[in-house]
């Protein structure tokens, strides 16, 4: 006769097949370097090497093992690779891993403090942490009226933004009774597309963010921004939330959040600072200029995930105002009451978020700031600071190329001067090649190739020989070769 119960994985079978994951997962990141950065597959291929249907009687897990080897590894762009330039990096490293992995085994739901208390005051603990780490001012930080919470990604962070900002704007009659009085929100040109995504997703319209034009280094002009607030409340509107960003997607540009902040305080908007990529630079003191006047900001997102060698999603996400952030998010229905929640003295995180389940994140990013320390994280920064001013030196002394934007951290963005059909045809050689992934953008204009130093395992070594091939193909291409 069948048995009745499902057919789990023993706890023997789990450890035997779990170390053989971890061994796995070791050996692909020692010979990750080896592979083709960039996936060399055609739509569809991956696919029609699986079987039609899922299997009905359950496979021996080793079956499932090999199919890492034969049908995902080939299929896969190589993030980790040092060779990997492309976007903005995507940090794991050996701390961060075992976080996901305990946090996976945990199973733990902390959508409230009483469903797993020691999610929450860690996650609260380690963001008040990061507030000392990253030099953020003293207002993010729980003890005061503020507080931090991790998101999945900064998409999430600037809509939770919106929504508190909207709150605010409105005294609630937003979030209750639909009030739009025009609401309006300010970004720059440069901005990354998740605060229009925002915008949609709050039911403002993407025809109420105003695009705010960007000065010779692609940092948003306070004049201008002023200036369309101005027009839009002698129009009627309410201006609710200006998006300054801290190292744009395109060319990690920096916006002057003091003076966005100046006038934000004068108009009664909400300044979000979006530093995804460029926060985790201020672990160290010489780079905290990036962060000047964000003691005027109300809240503020940057991703450990993308720079500070931490597993993808993770999202620091920091408000002033807490309350704020509480009125516009919180529910409660009968099934979640409970004593600890009515009692006030404890943090909801589901309350400062668009989900309510919330899996324990905060893991990771302890366990990464427990094995590195501040001083490893300074270093893994600083790492990859020279070589892309190494490498925006050889670029800016020769001839053939130009800088298309300052180098202010890890992102250097070049063209050749043969034009875009030649830096077209770099981007595409080079990425054919399998060496190395780069991605582009358009500056002024002109097609602008990225190279974003900031793989957990890319070194000098690796950003020089970037350059070699990138200026050799260049020469080949640009001489008619
Ligand atoms: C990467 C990036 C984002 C989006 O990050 P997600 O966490 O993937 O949503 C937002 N803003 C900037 C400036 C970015 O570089």
């Amino acid at each position: 006769m069948a048995s009745e119960s499902a057919p789990h994985m023993t706890s023997e079978e789990f450890r035997r097949h779990g170390h053989a994951v971890v061994d796995w997962v070791a050996d692909y990141l020692d010979r990750v370097a080896d592979l083709p950065v960039l996936a060399q597959v055609k739509p569809g291929e991956i696919r029609a090497r699986l079987p039609a249907g899922p299997p009905e009687i359950g496979e021996p897990f080793e079956a499932v093992l090999r199919d890492l080897d034969d049908v995902v590894v080939p299929g896969l762009t190589h993030w980790q690779s040092p060779d990997f330039f492309a976007y903005f990096p995507a940090n794991v490293s050996g701390p961060s891993i075992l976080g996901e992995l305990v946090s996976a085994g945990l199973g733990v739901q902390g959508m409230l403090w009483s469903t797993s208390p020691a999610m929450t005051e860690i996650e609260t603990h380690v963001l008040d942490w990061v507030v000392d780490l990253l030099g953020l001012p003293a207002g993010f930080s729980s003890a005061g009226a503020g507080g931090g919470v991790l998101q999945d990604s900064a998409s999430s962070a600037v809509l939770c933004a919106l929504l508190a900002a909207r709150e605010r704007a409105t005294g609630g009659a937003a979030t209750h009774a639909g009030v739009d009085r025009a609401l309006t929100v300010y970004t720059s040109s440069q901005a990354h597309s998740s605060v229009e995504k925002a915008v949609r997703i709050a039911g403002l319209g993407s025809d109420r963010l105003r695009l705010v034009d960007v000065d010779a280094a692609f940092a948003l002009r306070p004049d201008d921004l002023a200036r369309r607030m101005a027009d839009d409340r002698a129009a009627g509107a309410t201006p609710c939330l200006v998006v300054a960003t801290v190292g744009t997607t395109s060319s990690t540009a920096i916006d002057p959040v003091r003076a966005a902040g100046e006038i934000c305080r004068r108009e009664g908007a909400w300044l979000h600072v979006d530093a995804a990529y460029a926060g985790s630079a201020a672990v160290c003191p010489e780079l905290r200029w990036i962060h000047d006047g964000l003691e005027l900001a109300d809240s503020y997102a940057f991703n450990p995930h993308k720079w500070l060698l931490t597993n993808f999603d993770c999202c620091c996400f920091y408000v002033t105002d807490r309350a704020a952030l509480v009125r516009a998010l919180s529910i409660l229905p009968e099934y979640l009451r409970n004593t600890a929640t009515e009692s006030g003295s404890v943090i909801d995180y589901r309350d400062w978020q668009v989900p309510l389940g919330r899996r324990f994140r905060a893991l990771k990013l302890w366990f990464v700031i427990r094995h590195y320390g501040a001083e490893g994280l300074r270093r893994h920064i600083r790492s990859h600071v020279a070589a892309a001013r190494e490498l925006a030196a050889a670029v800016a002394a020769d001839p053939g190329f130009e800088l298309a934007a300052p180098a202010l951290l890890g992102l250097v963005c070049l063209r050749h001067r043969g034009g875009d059909d030649v830096n077209q045809a770099v981007l595409d050689r080079v990425n054919a090649s399998g060496r190395l992934h780069l991605t582009h953008t358009r500056l002024d204009g002109k097609l602008t190739l990225r190279v974003a130093v900031g793989g957990a395992r890319t070194e000098r070594h690796h950003v020089l020989r970037a350059w070699e091939q990138i200026r050799d193909t260049a020469r080949t291409l640009a001489g008619g070769g």
